[in-house]
């Protein structure tokens, strides 16, 4: 991806990211434990907002190295970890009358960040910006009139971001692996049972 320097953008807040079916929001376990404290959810409650999306396609090598988040072993095959969505595909947690995010504060990184993702120029320190493709179908806050995006502010965002989404697929690769030595059972429940303890063993 090519880094993009003159952005300008604002969120006019038209809703069309919380709204867009094929928009998946991915969920990292960090993302998982915000919002299941947050919202105080018992496990069922957060099998309910929580979606294992199930590939269906095999992947190949490349393809997984090229997921955001990667994939996870259950019991129904591999899996994409998202907010779950209703039946027009608008997400969860999307307020239509209002048009605003019911969880704001406790929004998933990948709402965070939208319409941007951020990545490491060759290796080194050097972060770059770059406006999503989903962004470009269908974001509205890009207009000629729209203020030249704080750098610093989404730079930042984005070094955090990319440190979570590191320490999200060593997590998935340690439960991956211990699936295949079959040391775990690999099912979904199980999966967000696991996350719980994170949250536990972080608390104490
Ligand atoms: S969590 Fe909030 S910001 Fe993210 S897609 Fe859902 S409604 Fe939109
Ligand atoms: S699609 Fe763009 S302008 Fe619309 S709510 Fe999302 S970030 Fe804001």
């Amino acid at each position: 991806m090519d880094a993009e320097n003159d952005i300008n953008f604002e969120c006019i807040r038209c809703g069309n990211c919380c709204t867009d079916p094929k928009t998946i929001v991915n969920l990292t376990y960090s993302d998982i434990i915000r919002i299941k404290s947050g919202l105080k959810l018992n496990l069922n409650e957060l099998l309910e907002v929580v979606g294992f999306y199930i590939f269906d396609h095999n992947l190949d090598e490349n393809t997984k190295k090229r997921l955001v988040t990667p994939p996870l072993h259950t019991e129904r095959g591999l899996s994409y970890i998202g907010l779950l969505k209703d039946h027009k595909g608008k997400c969860f947690f999307f307020d239509s009358t209002n048009k605003k995010c019911k969880i704001y504060p406790l929004r998933p990184n990948f709402c965070k960040t939208f319409p941007f993702s951020f990545g490491y120029k060759d290796d080194s320190a050097d972060l770059y910006i770059v406006i999503t493709k989903k962004a470009k179908d269908y974001c509205l806050g890009f207009t000629p009139n729209s203020p030249p995006i704080d750098r610093s502010y989404w730079l930042k965002l984005g070094e955090e971001v990319l440190k979570d989404l590191k320490h999200n697929s060593e997590f998935i690769a340690q439960w991956n692996l211990l699936v295949k030595k079959k040391k775990l059972v690999p099912s979904a429940k199980q999966f967000l049972i696991k996350v719980i303890e994170l949250e536990k063993n972080h608390k104490d």
